[in-house]
């Protein structure tokens, strides 16, 4: 059976990211913005409107003039949270150009992945990131020149490009060209494997910023409560190279609010920060919503501002969810996507609250559960859910076969993710089968944590699965290792888990420990039989 979104659907129109962006701002048309209010603001700036406008404009002038980027060519940012976030990314795009979006706390050996897979032409950064980039560079045996190096803080700073000069815009103004023209390559390692990179279309991140809106404007109490605001005020705490973090930085721009830029995260001044600028509106992950309903930290602060908290990228339980709207006294909806739907899926709606749920579909979505063999569920039967939408990505980069397993001839992707939906359309995520671990939000990929195991001179084979930890409100990464013959078991947990430690960005570290085994479960065929690892763990 295939369910289709109970919201009206929305009109995309065939244009660019950038235009449609900007454009909003320029004709002041849907949501009555106004060019001399501030849109951005961190530590180091605040833009207005305007200044975004004219600012973005004259980093792609920069781009095209200084570094002869072109139309079709890629530039890879490996930044902090930053104003300058959307400058680079629309700029970028505004010539017909894709923006690869890294971690910057990726290990040089993650970096040259990314930076390998996606070839790269120019790359924007942070001078503490330089040494990185390099040895990311030497390891992926790529040479991108010195002048095409950009830091936002140091040498080769892009605010020496920023000065407007004429130059050649390109418009996307057909829906082939909006469809097949990339404007984002994020990376996931979707079902299985190792990081794939997500090529997102113009037409995929236009949609889903509409989409997310007509979700707004359908929620009456959401409305209601910010219809007396001339600017909602958003704290943004979200990483900007990932996907979540990329909608909220645009549809904050669409709707006029004041984003305040949070670049690294720590409670007590999130807190001090919401007091200060009286912040009304939090898109977060579930672990900063079990702070703000349980830590004592809150007591010292007036959070009373807060209006709206959507939590999304991880399961949020319906106590948790339950706990923190009665302590808070805010609406707390959850959302539900993936970096491969540009990723707004589902929310729940402030209206209409079921806690637990991932929410309703947004517009012109349309979703099937299927079991094993591939039938299609009803009402509250649990299975794979599928779905069909503008916000599909294009594939995975340069990997046709990743795609074809992932994407279905009648155009439903497979989520990988577990569960049911009810008679009023909402949707619970109920489990994933897709290998994919989550700690508060950032994905950890089991096969590359497996292949860095296997690599140890100790280990002979491994398997790393997810264990919840309540306290966090997140998974964590257990190992299961398998010992060479011979191997001196004193102190090797420690020895392999610092091993690890060197070679992964933190929050892929296995925090839910390493466990000695005798043999890793597995099929006839060689799959790892992850479920029965997950059940060893949950008889314990
Ligand atoms: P990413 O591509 O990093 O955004 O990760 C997407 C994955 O995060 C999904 O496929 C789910 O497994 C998980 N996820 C995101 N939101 C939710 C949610 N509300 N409930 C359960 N899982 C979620």
């Amino acid at each position: 059976m295939i369910f289709k979104s109970l919201l009206p659907d929305v009109d995309v129109p065939d244009v660019d990211l950038p235009t449609f962006i900007l454009s909003h701002l320029q004709n002041n048309t849907m949501y009555g913005k106004d060019p001399t209010l501030v849109a951005i603001t961190d530590k180091t700036q605040s833009l207005t409107f305007g200044a975004l406008k004219t600012q973005t404009e004259a980093f792609a002038s920069g781009l095209h003039n200084k570094l002869g980027f072109r139309c079709g060519d890629i530039l890879a940012t490996v930044l902090p949270n930053t104003s300058f976030y959307p400058i680079v990314t629309m700029g970028t795009q505004m010539l017909g150009g894709t923006v690869t979006t890294a971690n910057p706390a990726y290990t040089p050996r993650e970096l040259a992945h990314q930076l390998k897979v996606t070839a790269a032409k120019a790359i924007v950064t942070s001078e503490p990131t330089l040494p990185a980039i390099k040895e990311a560079l030497q390891l992926a045996q790529l040479a991108i020149p010195e002048i095409n190096i950009l830091t936002i803080d140091g040498r080769n700073n892009i605010r020496e490009m920023l000065m407007s000069q004429p130059f050649p815009r390109v418009y996307l103004n057909t829906r082939r060209e909006t469809e097949s023209t990339p404007s984002f390559i994020v990376f996931s390692s979707g079902t299985s494997g190792a990081p794939k990179g997500v090529v997102l279309s113009h037409r995929n991140m236009v949609s889903n910023a509409l989409q997310f809106l007509e979700a707004d404007k359908n929620d009456k109490a959401l409305v209601a409560a910010s219809q007396h605001k001339r600017q909602r005020r958003w704290l943004h705490v979200l990483p900007m190279f990932h996907i979540y973090g990329i909608l909220i930085s645009n549809v904050s721009i669409l709707t006029g609010s004041i984003n305040f830029i949070m670049e690294k995260f720590n409670f007590p001044e999130y807190c001090s920060l919401i007091q200060k600028h009286s912040i009304d509106t939090l898109y977060i992950a579930p672990p900063i919503i079990l702070a703000l309903a349980k830590s004592p930290v809150t007591e010292n602060y007036d959070l009373s501002s807060i209006v709206y908290i959507n939590s999304g990228a991880a399961p949020l339980s319906k106590e948790l969810q339950t706990e923190a709207q009665k302590k808070l006294g805010a609406f707390v909806t959850q959302g539900y996507g993936l970096s491969e739907t540009s990723p707004f899926v589902s929310r729940s709606m402030c209206s209409a609250q079921k806690p637990g749920s991932a929410g309703q579909l947004c517009s012109n979505t349309e979703a099937m559960f299927v079991d094993e063999s591939g039938k299609e569920l009803g009402v509250g039967q649990v299975g794979e859910l599928c779905l069909r939408g503008p916000q599909i990505m294009i594939g995975y980069h340069k990997n046709q076969q990743a795609t074809d397993a992932t994407i279905e001839a009648n155009c439903f992707l497979h989520t990988g993710d577990i569960g049911y939906i009810d008679s009023t359309g909402h949707i619970y995520i109920t489990d994933r089968k897709k290998e994919l671990i989550k700690y508060k939000g950032f994905q950890i990929p089991p096969a590359e944590l497996e292949g860095l195991l296997t690599d140890h001179p100790d280990v002979i084979d491994s398997a790393v699965i997810p264990v919840y930890d309540e306290a966090r409100a997140s998974e964590l990464p257990k190992a299961f290792v398998v010992l060479r013959p011979g191997s001196n078991r004193s102190g090797i947990e420690k020895e392999i888990s610092e091993w690890i430690d060197k070679r992964v960005v933190n929050y892929k570290r296995l925090r839910g420990g390493i466990e000695i085994i005798d043999a890793i479960p597995k099929s006839a065929t060689g799959k790892i039989l992850r479920r029965v690892l997950k059940g060893l763990e949950a008889d314990r």
